[in-house]
């Protein structure tokens, strides 16, 4: 058979580009994710061998071996786990296929600088072995096959494959060290590359000398297992990287042993940066299942809710049936125990920090805060606990509020839980909705995740409060009294702030006659002090951000719009001119289609009809110069 030969996919291009020309400090990172890939090659065929023994052929004695070669300047990578065929390597090595690869090559800014530093913090995997060689052979052979394929590659845009010869399964990386890059070829660098970065790897990594017996480099038991005192930091951090395919610091690492009718011990992670693929549609947990220190998997959706997927990490249980099965999985009383454990020890941990160190908690919400509200939806178990650890920026605080400090200087004579939903807080505080609310000094919970159109409704109260929506229903707001102001008082503002109160009730019947169908009702508002005008949704309409986000998101087809309820505002000046004036027939037409049209851009909407707004506009302001 002829040399096969294949051009990189084109990202695989551009990564090796920049790995190659690389000015990245921490070059040896190289070999912490070959060693890597050849733990996992390991783990896959030791599980695979669970069910089909003859895959392992009797050799179960899992190990990484290191050997270099100074004149050859050859410096390889061992493994006995299960190997590739013909088609995994052109699966695999030729194209983007993991996930910390993907992330690196999103996040390419183009200035090499800055992408080499890119390198440490996402990974490249497996072609990091081109930032020191400028030759990679992979020799490999799958288990159970009895073909063996050589992939070489310079790393230059192509790579071939050539049918091989390898003495048993397994797979090989020869690096073809750069010039300059002779420290690889160094017993004691290896030696401390991987005391540094590999030392959790839970099977032997030894490296053969070709002088004596071969010495094994690190610790060799699973990182798991190991009494907490006797692990570093950094050992807890490199073993992250290792199981996450992550490269940030942990923010919180959560290890413990359950003992009793079921015992299993778990190491996890909540990571310090928001992993890429939280919101990808699948939704799937990430902690890899373990049972007696054999992986299992690293798929199972039982583990965990997947409102905690941002968890990294494993789970290791004595307890569990070695050949357990898909099926089997979905079904088991004991993960089902598992996982209400896990999650009780999580958010345990959460409420801890939330607790000693509201600041670094801050960090967390504002990473993983949307997820956690998802949580709030879904999982009823454990909807106090969090609710109890949900954030909130609102209209009274620069920093984040928990309900019951909400609660707990709600005004005098306020009912509910008052919230508003839109596409970021910022913009939010801005709403033309908040500013009745804002005059009485009663704060508002700014809410700009998807998720909080769905988890107040579901919710219904906290503390017997219920929650609202200031776009919806009639603002209640006479109720308490302004900042400055007692609550008679202000009530009283409000039926002789027009003119006179029947000519603003004039005004909104021209208003009603005049834009018809587009609204659903127009009334004098308790909640505006500076604008003009704002719409809002009835009672039991749905709220007009969930609408439009249901819109972009094609959910409502083509259901026509709902009519709102538009606003006016009694106490201002524009509305008070024209209750004065009402009844001049076209001016009160324009007026009410140009508020309208206003009212709109306010909520991000576009107006109705463009042409019919600009010649409205332009009528008004011709007739506002001829004044
Ligand atoms: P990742 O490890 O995050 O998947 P890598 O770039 O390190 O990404 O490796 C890409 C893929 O190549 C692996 O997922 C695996 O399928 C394959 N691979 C790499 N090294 C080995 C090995 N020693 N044995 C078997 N497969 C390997
Ligand atoms: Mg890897």
């Amino acid at each position: 058979m002829a040399t096969e030969k294949f051009t990189f996919q084109t990202e695989v291009g551009r990564l090796l580009d920049i790995v190659a020309h690389s000015l990245y400090s921490h070059k040896e990172i190289f070999l912490r994710e070959l060693i890597s890939n050849a733990s996992d090659a390991c783990d896959r065929l030791r599980h695979a061998g669970l069910t089909q023994p003859e895959l392992t052929a009797g050799d179960t004695d899992f190990k990484v071996t290191l050997a270099f070669d100074k004149e050859a300047r050859t410096l390889s990578v061992a493994d006995n786990g299960i190997g590739m065929d013909h088609d995994d390597l052109i699966a695999t090595l030729g194209t983007i296929a993991s996930s910390g690869t993907q992330t690196f090559v999103s996040k390419l800014t183009g200035d090499e600088k800055k992408d080499a530093q890119l390198i440490g913090q996402f990974g490249v995997g497996f072609y990091s072995a081109f930032m020191v060689a400028d030759r990679v052979e992979v020799l490999t052979r799958k288990a159970g096959d009895d073909t063996s394929w050589l992939w070489v590659s310079d790393g230059k845009g192509e790579f071939t494959i050539d049918p091989a010869e390898r003495d048993a399964r397994g797979t090989t990386v020869t690096l073809y060290m750069a010039k300059g890059e002779d420290e690889y070829l160094e017993r004691m660098r290896i030696e401390r590359i991987i005391k540094t970065y590999s030392d959790h790897i839970g099977i032997p990594i030894v490296l053969a000398t070709g002088e004596g017996e071969p010495e094994t480099l690190n610790t060799a038991s699973a990182l798991w297992t190991r009494p907490k005192k006797d692990i570093t930091a950094e050992q807890y951090t490199e073993f992250y990287h290792h199981v996450g395919h992550v490269f940030d610091e942990p923010w919180k690492i959560i290890h413990n042993s359950v003992e009793g009718v079921l015992s299993y011990t778990n190491l996890l992670f909540i990571p310090s940066t928001p992993p890429f693929d939280l919101f990808d549609p699948d939704r799937k947990p990430r902690v890899k299942l373990y049972v007696k220190r054999v992986f299992i998997t690293d798929d199972c959706e039982e583990l965990l809710p997947s409102y905690l997927r941002f968890v990294r990490g494993i789970v290791d249980s004595d307890d569990l049936s070695l050949n357990i099965s898909r099926e089997m999985l979905q079904n088991d009383p004991k993960l089902a125990k598992i996982r209400s454990g896990l999650v009780k020890r999580i958010l345990g941990e959460l409420k801890k920090t939330a607790e000693k160190k509201p600041e670094d908690y801050a960090d967390f919400w504002d990473s993983f805060g949307a997820l956690m509200k998802e949580g709030i939806y879904e999982d009823f178990t454990n909807r106090d606990a969090l609710l109890e650890l949900a954030r909130f920026r609102t209209t009274e605080s620069d920093g984040l509020v928990s309900l019951a400090e909400y609660v707990a200087r709600m005004k005098e004579g306020q009912e509910a839980i008052y919230t508003i939903t839109g596409d970021a807080a910022a913009q939010l505080a801005r709403s033309p909705q908040l500013e009745g609310f804002r005059a009485k000094g009663i704060e508002v919970l700014l809410l700009s995740d998807p998720v909080d159109e769905f988890w107040p409704g579901g919710v219904g109260t906290f503390q017997d409060k219920p929650f609202k929506s200031v776009t919806r229903g009639g603002a209640d707001l006479d109720k308490v009294a302004d900042r400055e102001k007692p609550a008679e008082e202000s009530a009283d503002d409000t039926k002789d702030a027009a003119t006179d109160a029947g000519a603003v009730d004039t005004l909104v019947a021209a208003f009603k006659l005049a834009l018809g169908e587009r609204v659903k009702d127009v009334r004098a508002s308790q909640r505006l002090t500076d604008s003009a005008v704002c719409l809002v949704a009835d009672e039991g309409d749905m709220d007009i951000h969930l609408e439009r986000l249901l819109k972009q998101h094609r959910r409502m087809g083509e259901v026509p719009e709902t009519p709102r309820i538009l606003e006016l505002n009694p106490r201002h000046p524009l509305i008070r001119g024209l209750a004065a004036a009402a009844g001049a027939g076209d001016e009160v037409v324009d007026a009410a289609h140009l508020l309208l049209d206003q009212a709109r851009i306010m909520e991000g909407e576009p107006v109705a009809d463009p042409a019919e707004f600009a010649r409205r506009l332009a009528a008004v302001m011709e007739k506002g110069l001829a004044a």
